[in-house]
């Protein structure tokens, strides 16, 4: 017998893309893609401040399944990796399954299936729900004493306003991590003033970021497909190095540390200045940021990096602990992310009636990325523990999603109705990656969005060889497995 599946995929960015990409190549049918945006492109729809640069070499941040020969910079830009996502689209033929502006509130998980609810009303029912709605898709707005008073534009650097003017004013940006260091370098060039408020300094490497692509490279890749696969592969394996130093001490860590320290000591000369901006903590603990031009721009004429805690706003400017005004007439707030809260805000009801808000409320907690105990038939690319930073996220999310698939197959022969993975299976993976997590660079003491509530690391502390095997294997023995109907008998051909 075959029954072919019904499909949601919740996200339509690089996780949801590869998802339904890899369920239709093999031979799902019944896929369609929710979207709460206006627009495809997940993180970089949403993200479009000035300066949006990817910090991840172009031809290392596409899809294996479609390498791309001619991209304009050796890192892309924001809207070059948005217009990238929404060309192969189109290339393979998503659009049509794509629902835009269908923001999903609830997914409640009834008698063996599940009822996906949007906010205009529209309902859809499915055999099985993917979750690929991303990891930092949330703002966290601070809660600053005053802010709302402020009279000019306040703006979250995930939710940029594009009507705003920022030449010739006098700007605050907020946030140290990688996006205000991209804010801040952007922006100074035709502010009156930048006041970059950093409460704790970062390690910034220097990367050439806005280096082109060499024509002759994208001569040659455009001529020769394997060249384009072959440098994919090269560079996938090359970045094997990201994983060996974030998760192994040794004396590769401590070279690319004794760069971080480098890139500041040959940028900044004046002590004092380099004294402020020297972190207390080891270089790659927080997700490092890369920058060709931030020492530069904060040491120019109309720069001031702050690093006295901000008190108050008030109507026109920002009070620090030392009682200095700054006045201003706009402030970017680049504080980053509740990167913890996955799918939510959503109504997310499992078997049973639980609720992913309660099962998740000292943080999340999935087995191997993908699967939430008590949630049957549910599954996340991208989910928990997601390599940000150490693997290539396009190759994670098709493994992922080929993990998927082979339940579906199996879910298609009428092997079972409902697959679930086990508490027990779940805690094991949890204390093993841990323990794992130990020796890593992201557990060498410092405050980062890597964090949970509990205090765990919200990463991958295995290398990608690993990654593969635990996605490549479907274990029985750590999920359970049930089956409501007759249909295997009835030969069902849905
Ligand atoms: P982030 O790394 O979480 O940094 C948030 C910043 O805001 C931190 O400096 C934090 O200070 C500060 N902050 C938060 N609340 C504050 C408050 N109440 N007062 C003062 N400062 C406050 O966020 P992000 O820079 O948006 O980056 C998030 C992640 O997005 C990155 O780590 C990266 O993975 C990704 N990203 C990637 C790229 C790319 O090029 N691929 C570009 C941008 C972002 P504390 O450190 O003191 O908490």
């Amino acid at each position: 017998m075959s029954r072919s599946p019904r499909v949601i995929v919740i996200g339509a960015g690089v996780a949801g893309i590869t998802t339904a990409h890899v369920l239709i190549r093999r031979g799902f049918t019944d896929v369609t893609i929710l979207e709460k945006g206006s627009a495809a492109g997940g993180v970089w729809h949403w993200n479009r401040y000035p300066g949006l640069t990817c910090d991840v070499p172009s031809n290392l941040y596409q899809f294996g399944f479609a390498p791309k020969p001619d991209w304009e910079r050796m890192f892309a830009t924001g809207p070059q990796i948005k217009a990238y996502l929404n060309d192969v689209i189109d290339e393979l033929g998503l659009r049509s399954r794509i629902e835009l502006n269908a923001e999903v509130t609830s997914a409640v998980f009834n008698d063996g299936e599940w009822t996906v609810t949007l906010a205009d009303g529209r309902v859809f029912v499915a055999d099985f729900v993917v979750m690929a709605t991303g990891v930092l898709h949330n703002p966290q707005v601070p809660d600053i004493p005053g802010l709302d008073t402020f009279t000019g534009p306040v703006v979250h650097s995930a939710r940029w306003d594009d009507t705003v003017e920022t030449r010739g004013r006098r700007i605050a940006v907020i946030g140290s991590g990688s996006t205000g260091v991209q804010l801040v370098t952007a922006l100074q060039r035709e502010a009156d003033r930048i006041v970059h408020f950093s409460r704790t300094p970062q390690w910034v490497m220097w990367a050439p970021m806005d280096r082109r692509q060499p024509r002759l490279v994208t001569a040659l890749l455009t001529r020769f497909p394997a060249l384009r696969t072959g440098l994919y592969q090269t560079l996938l394996s090359g970045s094997g190095f990201l994983a060996d130093i974030a998760t192994t001490p040794s004396w590769r860590r401590r070279a690319v540390q004794q760069y971080a320290r480098l890139s500041l000591r040959a940028q900044v000369r004046d002590r004092a200045d380099r004294a402020a901006l020297t972190p207390d903590y080891e270089p790659m603990c927080k997700r490092q940021v890369l920058s060709g031009g931030y020492y530069r721009a904060i040491q120019a004429s109309n720069a001031e990096v702050v690093d006295t805690p901000i008190v108050s706003v008030t109507p026109d400017g920002i009070i620090t602990d030392d009682g200095v005004v700054h006045p201003l007439d706009m402030i970017v707030l680049a504080t980053g992310f509740r990167a913890h809260d996955y799918m939510r805000p959503m109504d997310l009801r499992g078997r049973d009636g639980v609720r992913i808000d309660d099962v998740w409320a000292d943080g999340p907690r999935a087995y191997r990325m993908s699967a939430i105990p008590g949630f049957p038939n549910l599954f996340t690319t991208l989910g928990p523990n997601s390599p940000t930073g150490s693997i290539s996220l396009q190759y994670t999310a098709e493994r992922t999603a080929e993990f998927i698939a082979g339940w579906l197959d199996r879910f298609a022969t009428g092997e079972f109705d409902t697959v679930e993975v086990t508490d027990e299976a779940t805690d094991d993976f949890l204390a093993a990656a841990n323990s794992a997590m130990v020796p890593t660079v992201w557990a060498t003491g410092c405050d980062s969005w890597y964090l949970t509530p509990a205090g765990d690391v919200d990463l991958w502390p295995y290398d990608r060889a690993t990654l593969t095997a635990m996605l490549a294997e479907h274990r029985d023995d750590h999920f359970r497995f049930s089956r409501t109907s007759e249909l295997a008998e009835s030969g069902d051909d849905r």
